[in-house]
């Protein structure tokens, strides 16, 4: 019988058979026909690895004591102490934790509270402004701020308008800063993937000009919520992107290694002037969001015992070590004639495959999938786009056979 799953992002007409997984530990993961090493952290969530013990023991520890309570009037340790730490290490300012359970809900709440913001200060500032390329998550508002493409035709008349700056590509900055200098005045909010675009293809910017577009913003009077979904918790080689730029965003999203990527968590922190806006006595300015699972206690005491791992074990030392094997793994690449566009940020490593026809690219992602994991290795071009982002726990051999698998690839397709 063919399964009733219906997968994400999948064109089941095209893959139908989706592989079993049936267990995970550090870089690997287990599936019914052989082993997999996890180069894609799978789907960016990851971190330290899977199962960390840590991170297990803390599970099953909340799991023996509350599983699930509303959050609405009520509290719980995890929820209070992962916040608490939250507010330790996030770039400074930063003062109160929203909790939700994905990237998407996380964006969503950010963009929410800039709007509410504006409305209770009695401003009208509504619009919006992104960056070409920019990927948010699915949902309406989150694909709304995205880039509109294949990916969302379907629903675009639900979308509401955004503001959109050039993609800050190098020697072109000026006009993503010139652009925003003329939008800011009037503007609720700029949102932003910090130095690296994910789901964009992996483009990448300098920290130079993040700090710069925050500089643009504050002097405008304009918000700026900077979306660390992907970035946060270590990828781009610091504990936040923000920090290489020196910043605090008045608005930043985290979800995906919040939990080290264990379980569904997302936090949307903000500084003290968003939260004081909506302070009132007078009940319509509440800030009107909720999601079931908001603050779940297990997913909470998952995001604490990763806390404690950053804390206690040497993940800064690990992230240094990974981003300087990935520069050693990209560099033959570099003068390459089948790659373009070699780059890295932290512990993201990406390059363009050079397909001698462009018409080819639009299948050219999930045949290449498929091809790397025909040798064991999970990755999932974005197009052309090869990326390498994995857990931090990966080794200088396992990072050889994702690098191996990719030489093998350009053999065949390039
Ligand atoms: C993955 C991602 C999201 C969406 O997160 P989900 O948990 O998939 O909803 C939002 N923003 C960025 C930058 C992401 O990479």
């Amino acid at each position: 019988m063919t399964s009733p799953v219906w997968h994400p992002f999948t064109q089941h007409a095209l893959t139908p058979d989706a592989a079993m997984v049936t267990g995970g530990e550090g870089a690997w993961l287990e599936t019914d026909k052989g082993r997999l090493l996890d180069a894609i952290s799978s789907w960016w969530v990851i971190t330290h690895g899977h199962r960390h013990p840590r991170i297990i023991e803390a599970i099953k520890q909340q799991a023996g004591q509350l599983d699930q309570v509303i959050f609405a009037g009520f509290t719980h340790r995890p929820a209070e102490d992962l916040a608490r730490g939250l507010i330790e290490i996030a770039p400074k300012g930063l003062a109160h934790v929203f909790y939700s359970d994905s990237g998407s809900t996380a964006v969503e709440v950010g963009l929410k509270m800039a709007l509410g913001f504006w409305r209770n200060k009695g401003k009208d500032r509504t619009r919006i402004i992104a960056l070409e390329h920019a990927y948010h998550g699915d949902t309406v508002g989150t694909m709304s701020a995205g880039a509109r493409g294949v990916f969302n035709a379907a629903y675009d008349p639900l979308l509401f308008d955004v503001a959109r700056l050039p993609f800050p590509s190098p020697g072109r900055e000026q006009e993503t800063l010139d652009a925003l200098k003329i939008l800011a005045r009037d503007t609720a909010a700029l949102i932003v993937e910090p130095l690296v675009l994910g789901a964009g293809g992996m483009m990448m910017y300098s920290p130079i000009i993040l700090r710069a577009m925050a500089t643009i913003c504050h002097r405008a009077g304009a918000l700026l919520i900077v979306d660390e979904v992907m970035t946060g918790f270590g990828r781009t080689g610091t504990l936040f992107a923000c920090k290489q730029a020196g910043i605090t965003p008045d608005i930043l999203c985290l979800a995906k290694g919040l939990s080290g990527g264990s379980l569904p968590l997302a936090a949307t922190l903000c500084m003290p002037e968003i939260f004081d806006a909506h302070y009132s006595t007078d009940r319509s300015r509440t800030f009107f969001h909720s999601s079931s699972f908001t603050a779940n206690p297990i997913a909470c005491a998952a995001g604490r015992a990763n806390l404690e791992i950053w804390r206690d074990e040497p993940v800064r030392q690990r992230i240094a070590a990974l981003a300087a094997l990935q520069e050693d793994a990209i560099a033959p690449f570099r003068a390459d004639p089948r790659f373009g566009d070699v780059r890295r940020t932290g512990t993201i490593a990406a390059l363009d495959l050079n397909v001698p026809d462009p018409g080819y690219l639009a299948g050219l992602g999930p045949e290449l999938a498929r091809f790397f994991q025909g040798r064991g290795v999970l990755l999932r071009p974005l197009g052309n786009t090869i990326y390498v982002m994995p857990p931090y726990c990966v080794t200088a051999a396992e990072l050889g056979l994702i690098y191996d698998a990719i030489g093998e690839a350009a053999a065949k397709f390039a």
